[in-house]
C-alpha cells in the first residue's frame, strides 16, 4: 500500500509514535516497548522531553524527537511532591507534544502522514492522549474498515447530532419504503460494501456504474459554469503524463490561508499544472474568482494554467495528465479511476473523507496532500505522486481499476432493467 516508509527490502513501514513522562520508571518500559516494536518491523519515533532526555546513541534504530518543552521549577524541583510534578509536567508538555506530533504528521522528519499508525502515550499523560486523538490518531470504526472515526461524514459548522439525525432518517427511509438500490459504483471497488448493503437491508443493490462509461457518445453535460475552451490545446503542448490537474469540484470552499498554501505548494513543486480556481471557492472572496497571491503568476508563468471551470472528463482523459489533485467528490473520484489517473486527495466535507480514505488505503490509488495544508508538504506530495516510486505504483493500480471499470458496466444495468420489469 502507498504511503509507508521505505526500508531496505522495498516495503514501507507503519510507524508508532511513543511518548512518556520523563521518569525512569516510565521511560524504561517505553524504550523496551520501542525496541520490541522495532524488532517486529515497525518504524518507531520516540517524542521526549528535554528534561531527562533518553540517550539516542543507546537506541540507534529508534528516531528521537525532542518536544522542546519549557518546564516550571515545580515540575522538577526535589521540593515538589509527585502530584505537583505530574500536574506541572502534563500542563507544560501538552502544547509542545501536540506541535511535535502535528509536525510528524505533516511529514516532518522525512516521513509520510500515512506511515503513522498510532501513538502510544503514557497513561498518566492525559493531555497528550487528547492531542493525539484530536490530530486524527483515533479509533477505527468497527465493521467499517478502513475507516477511522475522523473519516466519517462531517460538515464543518454543522451540528453533528443534527447531521447524524439526517443520515439516520435517510437510512430509515430506505429500509421502510424501498424495493432496491441503484448505486453509481462497480463491483471491483466495493464488492464487500455492496454485499453488506444487500445483507443488512435485505434489498437488491445494483452497482450500475461508472454511469458515464455506459455511453458510446458522451451526452451533452449540463454544466453550471462556462468551461474554459483553451484547456485541451494547452495540454496538447505538454508531453504525456507531465501535468497535474487540480480541482476541488463544484461546491468545496477553502479558506484564504489554505488557498495560498495550495498556490505556493504548486509553485514550489516545479511541475506543470492546470488548476480550476472556481469563483466562490475561497471563503471571503464572495462569488468572485479569488485573487491569486502576489507574485504567483510571475512565478509560474508558462508552467501553470488557471481556469474557472474545465471540461473535467476530457481533461482527465488527455494523455498529458499525470495525476489529479481532488477533493474526492464521488464523480471526480470515479472519473479519475476510469482514466487510470492517480490522485492527491484533499477531502473537504460530507462523504469526501470516506472516499479519500478508500482512495488512499483501500484501492491504493492516491496520496493525502497533507492534513494541514502547508506549502512544503504540498510540494512534496505533488512531487511524490507525479514522479515518485509511490506515484508509479498508484498509477499502475489506477490503471488496473480503469480496466476493471470498463469491463464492469452493462451487465448490472441489464439486471436492473430485468428487476424493474419484474415489479
Ligand atoms: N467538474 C467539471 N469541471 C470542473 C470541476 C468539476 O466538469 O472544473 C465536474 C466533474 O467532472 C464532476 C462534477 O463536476 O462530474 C463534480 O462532482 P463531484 O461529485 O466530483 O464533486 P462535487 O462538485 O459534488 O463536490
Amino acid at each position: 500500500m502507498a504511503g509507508r516508509e521505505q526500508h531496505g527490502d522495498g516495503v514501507r513501514r507503519r510507524r508508532v509514535v511513543l511518548f512518556s513522562l520523563p521518569f525512569q520508571g516510565h521511560l524504561n518500559p517505553m524504550l523496551k516497548l520501542a525496541a520490541l516494536l522495532r524488532a517486529r518491523g515497525l518504524g518507531v519515533t520516540v517524542l521526549h522531553t528535554g528534561f531527562n532526555a533518553p540517550d539516542p546513541a543507546r537506541h540507534p534504530e529508534v528516531d528521537f524527537v525532542p518536544i522542546h518543552e519549557t518546564l516550571p521549577d515545580e515540575a522538577t524541583s526535589p521540593d515538589s511532591d509527585i502530584l505537583r510534578k505530574l500536574l506541572a509536567l502534563n500542563a507544560a508538555c501538552e502544547a509542545p507534544f501536540r506541535a511535535a506530533l502535528a509536525s510528524l504528521l505533516r511529514g516532518g522528519g522525512g516521513g509520510h502522514r500515512q506511515d503513522v499508525a498510532c501513538a502510544v502515550v503514557d497513561g498518566q499523560c492525559y493531555p497528550a492522549m487528547g492531542a493525539a486523538a484530536q490530530l486524527g490518531l483515533d479509533e477505527p470504526v468497527p465493521d467499517l474498515e478502513p475507516l477511522r472515526v475522523r473519516d466519517l461524514i462531517r460538515v464543518d459548522g454543522c451540528d453533528t447530532d443534527e447531521l447524524c439525525g439526517f443520515v439516520a432518517s435517510v437510512a430509515d427511509g430506505v429500509r421502510a419504503s424501498v424495493s432496491g438500490i441503484v448505486i453509481n459504483t462497480f463491483e471491483a471497488i466495493e464488492a464487500s460494501e455492496l454485499a453488506k448493503i444487500q445483507r443488512e437491508l435485505s434489498l437488491p443493490a445494483f452497482a450500475v456504474g461508472p454511469l458515464h462509461l455506459l455511453f458510446q457518445t458522451p451526452p451533452a453535460e449540463q454544466s453550471l459554469h462556462e468551461p474554459d475552451h483553451g484547456c485541451l490545446a494547452w495540454l496538447d503542448a505538454h508531453p504525456p503524463r507531465s501535468v497535474l490537474y487540480v480541482s476541488l469540484g463544484s461546491l468545496a470552499c477553502v479558506d484564504h490561508g489554505a488557498f495560498e498554501e495550495m498556490a505556493w505548494g504548486l509553485a514550489g513543486s516545479g511541475v506543470p499544472f492546470l488548476w480550476v480556481v472556481r469563483p466562490g471557492s475561497v471563503s471571503g472572496a464572495g462569488d468572485e474568482a479569488p485573487p491569486l497571491p502576489d507574485g504567483f503568476e510571475e512565478e509560474i508563468r508558462g508552467r501553470g494554467k488557471i481556469v474557472k471551470w474545465a471540461r473535467q472528463r476530457e481533461v482527465l482523459a488527455h494523455e498529458a495528465i499525470c495525476a489529479f489533485w481532488t477533493h474526492c467528490g464521488w464523480n471526480s473520484t470515479l472519473e479519475s479511476i476510469c482514466e487510470g489517473v492517480p490522485m492527491l486527495v484533499q477531502p473537504c466535507f460530507a462523504d469526501q473523507m470516506v472516499t479519500a480514505r478508500y482512495v488512499t488505503h483501500e484501492w491504493g490509488v492516491g496520496l493525502e496532500v497533507g492534513e494541514v495544508l502547508e506549502r512544503g508538504t504540498v510540494a512534496k506530495a505533488v512531487t511524490e505522486v507525479m514522479a515518485g516510486e509511490d506515484g508509479a505504483q498508484m498509477r499502475e493500480r489506477a490503471h488496473r481499476l480503469q480496466m476493471q471499470a470498463s469491463a464492469a458496466t452493462s451487465s448490472a444495468m441489464d439486471s436492473l432493467i430485468r428487476f424493474i420489469l419484474s415489479l
